[in-house]
C-alpha cells in the first residue's frame, strides 16, 4: 500500500478539509480533557480554526459548543454545509463524550497538520495531527536505514505479524529477525483497550485479523477497526479463570482470540496500527495466496513504490492494495499520485469497485482482491500444466 507519496501536495488545503481535520482534533482533546492538561487549551484552539472557517456570528464559538456540536453529522455545521465528500459529512465524532468507532476507521483518514501557528501539543496521538503518509512515512524511515530491500521487508512484515505481545518475547524476536523497530517501538497497551477481571488483573484480546488489542467496552469487545466485524462478550466465569469471549455478531467464523495478560505486554500507537498493521493484513494476505511454485511474487519492491510485483512465465502485474474507508480521499489520492501499478480493493473493500470505477482518473486501472488473485491462479495453472 504505497503511502510514501500520499496526498503530497503541501500547500493549502481547502478549507472544508482543514475544518475536518480540527474537529478530529478537537473531539480527540475534548475526550480527554478530564485527564490531560493541555486537553481545554487544544480543544480551544481547534475551535479557534473551525471559528475561523465560519466568519463572525456562525457556528459554535465555545469548545463546549464545538463538543456538542460533534455529538451530530459534521455536515450540520454550517461551514461543512456543501461539503463534499458525504462520509465526511455523516461522521459523528463524539457519543457521550467519547470518541466514536467512526474516528479510527473513517475520521482518521481526514486527520492534517494544521501549521506551525497552531503549535504540536506532544501529547497529541500522531493520527490526529499528521497526515496518514507521514505517520507511514517515518515507520519505514528506521527500516530502510540500510538501503537493503530485504531488510525493510522483513521489518515492514514483522511490524505487521506482531502490533502486540510480551516486550521480552517481542525484543527477542526483533533481534532473532534482524527487523527494525519503528522509531517509537511498542507502548503500554491504553487502558480501553484491556479488561480487569474480580482480581483486578488485566487481559486484553488480540483482534481475529490484525491481531492489534481490541476495545473492551463494559463487557463487548470489538476491534476499533469497523470492517474488522468479529465483535465479542466476555463470558462469566470463576474469579480463578482466564477470561474467555463469546461471538455475538453473525459474520463468517474465525478462531476465537485468547485472552493474554496485560503485564509485560506492549503495542503499536494507534497510528501505525491504523495505516501500517490494517492494510499490512490484506497486502499479507494476498502475498501469501499467491505465494506458490510457479509465481514469483515480490513485497514491496524498490521500498514502497507498490505493494506487490507478481510475475507469472512472462506475464507481470504490479497491484497496489487501497484499503480506504472513505471513496473520496482514495479518489483524490489517485488523483494527486497517478499510480503505476494496478489498484486492488481488499476483500473488505470490494464494495467500492463500481463506485470506484466510475471516479478513479483515466488511465488508472481498479480491481478486487478476489479478482487479481484469481486471475493469477488460473494464469498459473494455464502456465504450468
Ligand atoms: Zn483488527
Amino acid at each position: 500500500m504505497n503511502g510514501a507519496t500520499d496526498d503530497h501536495q503541501f500547500g493549502p488545503m481547502p478549507p472544508w478539509r482543514a475544518v475536518v481535520a480540527a474537529t478530529v482534533r478537537a473531539a480527540y482533546a475534548w475526550s480527554k480533557r478530564h485527564e490531560q492538561p493541555g486537553a481545554m487549551r487544544e480543544a480551544a484552539r481547534m475551535t479557534g480554526v473551525v471559528m475561523a472557517a465560519h466568519g463572525p456570528g456562525k457556528g459554535p464559538v465555545t469548545p463546549a459548543e464545538l463538543a456538542e456540536a460533534l455529538h451530530r453529522p459534521l455536515g450540520e455545521l454550517p461551514c461543512l454545509k456543501d461539503c463534499p465528500e458525504t462520509e465526511a459529512a455523516e461522521m459523528i465524532l463524539l457519543e457521550n463524550g467519547q470518541l466514536t468507532a467512526a474516528v479510527y476507521d473513517l475520521a482518521c483518514e481526514y486527520s492534517a497538520p494544521l501549521g506551525e501557528a497552531i503549535g504540536r501539543a506532544a501529547w497529541l496521538p500522531t493520527w490526529t495531527r499528521m497526515r496518514a503518509d507521514q505517520i507511514r512515512q517515518e515507520a519505514y524511515t528506521a527500516m530502510i536505514a540500510t538501503g537493503r530491500q530485504e531488510d525493510y521487508v522483513a521489518s515492514r512484515k514483522f511490524l505487521i505479524e506482531h502490533p502486540a505481545g510480551q516486550f521480552d518475547t517481542l525484543r527477542e524476536q526483533l533481534s532473532k529477525e534482524g527487523a527494525r523497530l519503528a522509531p517509537y517501538g511498542y507502548e503500554e497497551i491504553p487502558e480501553d483497550q484491556l479488561h480487569r477481571d474480580q482480581n483486578s488483573q488485566a487481559w486484553w484480546f488480540p483482534c481475529p485479523v490484525c491481531r492489534w488489542p481490541m476495545a473492551v467496552t463494559g463487557d463487548l469487545v470489538r476491534c476499533r477497526y469497523r470492517p474488522h466485524s468479529a465483535s465479542y462478550r466476555i463470558r462469566r466465569r470463576p474469579a480463578s479463570a482466564r477470561p474467555a469471549l463469546d461471538r455475538v455478531d453473525a459474520g463468517p467464523r474465525i478462531a476465537t482470540p485468547k485472552a493474554a495478560l496485560a503485564a509485560g505486554a506492549r503495542c503499536v500507537n494507534a497510528g501505525i496500527w491504523r495505516f501500517v498493521v490494517v492494510p499490512g493484513a490484506a497486502e499479507l494476505r494476498l502475498y501469501r495466496a499467491l505465494d506458490k511454485p510457479g509465481v514469483e511474487v515480490q513485497l514491496w519492491p524498490g521500498a514502497d513504490s507498490y505493494d506487490l510485483h507478481v510475475k507469472v512465465g512472462r506475464h507481470e502485474y504490479k497491484a497496489d492494495l487501497k484499503e480506504y474507508q472513505s471513496i473520496g480521499r482514495l479518489v483524490d489520492h489517485l488523483t494527486t499520485t497517478r499510480p503505476t501499478a494496478e489498484v486492488v480493493l481488499p476483500v473488505t473493500h470490494e464494495h467500492q469497485l463500481s463506485a470506484l470505477e466510475n471516479a478513479v482518473p483515466h488511465g488508472v486501472r481498479v480491481t478486487t482482491e478476489t479478482r487479481f488473485r484469481t486471475r493469477i491462479l488460473n494464469l498459473r495453472r494455464r502456465t504450468n500444466p
